[in-house]
């Protein structure tokens, strides 16, 4: 009974939502590029103070947007996570959701970080640059491997909804929804309710992405006008090395995967269109989990597979963060011209699949464990605040591909369970 009456509700809200996702998709690609128009114009025509006003107006207008979305992603995480492995009797299955999911989401971030390093060494962007670390600046304390472990699991509970918690929520929800599963009869009761609170935090999601065109629009603005002439100038060859093997990444790695797990990538590409955009834009995977969540299921993947793989994903599968944070050592390497044995190369790629792993689902997070790879490698901090100059650039990109990647697998590790995919695009 309870059963069907989620079907119920599912089926009905699902079935009306074709058109809004075409117009929802058009109202997203217009207002991002009206936005990078008007923040070109302003760059390009306004006096200086304007154009820092504009700017502050801009970005204010998408934190808006941020500050909502980042409110019910510990809550969002809870629920989707618990009400998914709760509802998953089978522990064998779980577990192998969980299996492949440790697979392929490994495998892609070390590929993705092997791309950085040929990236680095094929546009040696940093290869007779000179650049010098801004006066201001103090390099960081990286974390320890102990630290990262221990950052997993914290010690209250409130610090399991900061963002920055998401790891150690992941765990908490894990744990919960398979206690749910072992109390029997008794437990579906509790999984009726996780399943519902994770609908209704998805529908507070879908009320506040009416507000994100704006978003988009302004914060495409505020990237143009604040980073516009940095594309230009002296690390424009780092971010042309970056966005070429990122998009490589993008679409020839996730059009390969899809096409294994049995989709056809233009289908991929489609549903993942939304979600790149505001990754792009909002620079932030965890951001971008509800949207993500939603191009799952157009995709066809299974709820039982999507409500673990996909936040837990935003999470720990950054491909683009991977590699980034190789690249960037590369790049630091080469501007301070320090040679790196071919130990140190290999030591990169398994220091970049932990970086991206710890690394926050937040804006810059990856810049700020950039300090942990380049401590591995043992290459100068102060390689941090050069590349804080590009990093919104740099991190458009990858949190875009971060998120992409999640969903690319999802699919994947569908087939390998033996489901057939029910695309709706
Ligand atoms: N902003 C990225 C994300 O949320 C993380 C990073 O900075 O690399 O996926």
């Amino acid at each position: 009974m309870v059963t069907t009456n989620i079907m119920v509700v599912y089926t009905a809200t699902h079935s009306t939502r074709g058109g809004i996702q075409r117009t929802f998709l058009l109202a997203i690609l217009i207002c991002f590029i009206l936005g990078i128009a008007v923040g070109w114009v302003v760059s390009a025509t306004a006096p200086k103070d304007v154009q820092t006003s504009a700017a502050a107006w801009f970005k204010a207008f998408g934190d808006i947007f941020v500050r909502l979305i980042r409110i019910v992603i510990p809550p969002l995480i809870f629920f989707t996570i618990a009400a998914a492995t709760s509802s998953i009797a089978n522990a064998r299955r779980l577990g192998m959701i969980l299996v492949w999911m440790l697979i392929l989401y490994i495998g892609t971030s070390a590929l993705a970080a092997v791309w950085g390093i040929l990236a680095g060494q094929l546009f040696a962007p940093g290869v007779g640059v000179g650049l010098q670390p801004p006066k201001d600046y103090k390099p960081p304390t990286p974390p320890s491997g102990i630290d990262i472990l221990m950052s997993f699991f914290q010690t209250d509970f409130n610090a399991l909804l900061a963002v920055g918690g998401a790891m150690s929520m992941i765990i908490f929800a894990i744990i919960l929804g398979v206690g749910v599963t072992l109390l029997g009869d008794e437990g579906r009761k509790v999984a009726y309710y996780l399943s519902l609170g994770s609908k209704t935090l998805i529908q507070f999601v879908r009320m506040i992405m009416y507000y994100a065109p704006i978003a988009i629009f302004a914060y495409a603005a505020w990237l143009m006008i604040s980073y516009g002439p940095v594309m230009l100038g002296a690390y424009g060859k780092f971010l042309v090395a970056q966005y070429s093997f990122t998009l490589f990444h993008f679409f020839v790695i996730y059009s390969i995967i899809v096409w294994l797990g049995g989709l056809n990538p233009i289908k991929y590409f489609k549903a993942q269109f939304t979600p790149f955009v505001v990754a792009f834009t909002t620079r932030s995977s965890a951001v971008t989990l509800p949207v993500n969540m939603d191009a799952a299921r157009r995709m066809g993947v299974p709820e039982e597979v999507f409500q673990v793989t996909v936040p837990i994903g935003a999470t720990v599968n950054m491909d683009g963060t991977a590699l980034y944070q190789a690249l960037s050592a590369i790049f630091i390497a080469q501007l301070f011209g320090i040679p790196l044995a071919p130990y140190q190369i290999s030591l990169l790629v398994l220091a970049a699949v932990v970086g991206s792993v710890a690394t926050a689902a937040i804006p810059g997070g990856g810049t700020i464990m950039l300090a942990y790879v380049l401590a591995v490698v043992g290459l100068p901090l102060e390689g941090i605040g050069i590349m804080l100059v590009v990093d919104p650039i740099a991190d458009a990109l990858r949190t875009a591909v971060n998120a992409s990647g999640d969903n690319a697998c999802s699919v994947l590790i569908s087939r390998l369970l033996g489901y057939k995919l029910n695309p709706q695009i």
